[in-house]
């Protein structure tokens, strides 16, 4: 391999948008027929014997280096493979995951989080009492270092929502998981955005407007597809109005989805059923405990995650990416935190 350029850019503008372009561009030494042969068998000691066998001129020191790279790209980006003496890779990353900061609304009152920030000051104590006889000023900047403790729920934050969240008890009668349960390969797949933002806040959305919405894009769902729906609360993020906007997702909609074999499903509102205040005053009106977290509650009878609190859906185009949002691993619980993030692999 004779060059290897990697860049790497980091926008971050708002503390809260995170876009990650990477840029592989490799040029090997190697004939791409040789990596084709051989690419399968990832036997670096085979394609040394080959290019020495085609009386290449490649260094064997190099050809193990390329064999190497080449085996390191292959776990990153398994789709993309050189055909030609050069060629471009190109992986974009869209962070689909809200930051967690203080005093940014993202919860109604009573369900905030906070964050406790020590400094690098704050820890020198920690080190001195930790190496009797060291003083600040042996220190470089006299720092020892910083750290935060962190006050919020599972739920706080783009989380995953498992299904022990919505019941201690499925419809069958079996015990739904934990987040700690659930197959990670649910959620690094394919990943679908349909566009609600035009929908009300407080509307449930239905089966009817997910299949009218999927005809518009011209997307068939498949099994294990994530779903995230758009809504109108994306642009009242970090407002007092963000947990009442938006609209929500209704129990024949959720099973409808579940049915296509869907398992996992996002929203960039506060919560995947309506706004608390739309369903309340809908049940004040008719009585109806049914409608209470009837999304939520169709877990009980399939068992699927959704992400809630995604960030920058309107980023997205409708369908041609992966979702990556693996939730933190927390025994017996009822969601974990996740960086949630849509993945373009583009040639
Ligand atoms: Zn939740």
């Amino acid at each position: 391999m004779s060059q290897r350029r990697c860049e790497r850019r980091v926008h971050d503008g708002e503390r809260n948008h995170s876009f990650i372009k990477m840029r592989r561009s490799l040029s090997f030494s190697l004939s791409a027929e040789a990596i084709r042969m051989h690419i399968g068998r990832f036997d670096i000691k085979r394609l040394t014997r080959r290019q020495q066998a085609c009386d290449c001129r490649t260094p064997k020191l190099e050809v193990h280096l390329a064999g190497a790279v080449f085996l390191f790209l292959c776990r990153l980006t398994p789709a993309t493979i050189c055909d030609s003496n050069e060629r471009i890779f190109m992986r974009r990353i869209l962070d689909l995951s809200m930051t967690l900061q203080n005093d940014v609304p993202s919860d109604p009152p009573g369900y905030e989080y906070s964050i406790a920030y020590t400094s690098h000051q704050d820890t020198v104590p920690t080190l001195e009492r930790r190496y009797p006889g060291l003083q600040a000023s042996d220190l470089p900047n006299g720092e020892a270092f910083a750290l935060e403790t962190v006050n919020l729920s599972t739920h706080n934050g783009t989380h995953v929502d498992s299904p022990w969240h919505y019941s201690s008890l499925l419809e069958d009668g079996t015990k739904p998981r934990g987040i700690d349960e659930m197959p990670l390969d649910w959620f690094f797949r394919p990943g679908v955005k349909l566009d609600f933002r035009h929908l009300p806040d407080g509307y449930v959305v239905t089966a009817e407007d997910i299949e009218r919405e999927l005809a518009r894009i011209d997307y068939s769902l498949r099994p294990f597809d994530i779903v995230v729906v758009n809504t109108s609360a994306a642009a009242k993020f970090g407002t007092e109005h963000y947990a009442e906007s938006g609209c929500g997702v209704g129990r024949e909609a959720t099973l409808f989805l579940c049915e296509k074999g869907v398992r996992v499903v996002g929203t960039d509102a506060w919560g995947w059923d309506a706004p608390y205040k739309y369903v309340a005053e809908r049940y004040a009106r008719d009585g109806d405990p049914s409608i209470i977290w009837e999304g939520h509650k169709a877990g009980r009878t399939v068992e699927y995650c959704q992400i809630e609190k995604l960030r920058y859906l309107e980023q997205l185009p409708s369908h041609g990416f992966q979702i990556a949002a693996f939730p933190v691993k927390i025994f017996a619980a009822s969601g974990g935190w996740t960086r949630a993030v849509a993945i373009f692999d583009e040639p």
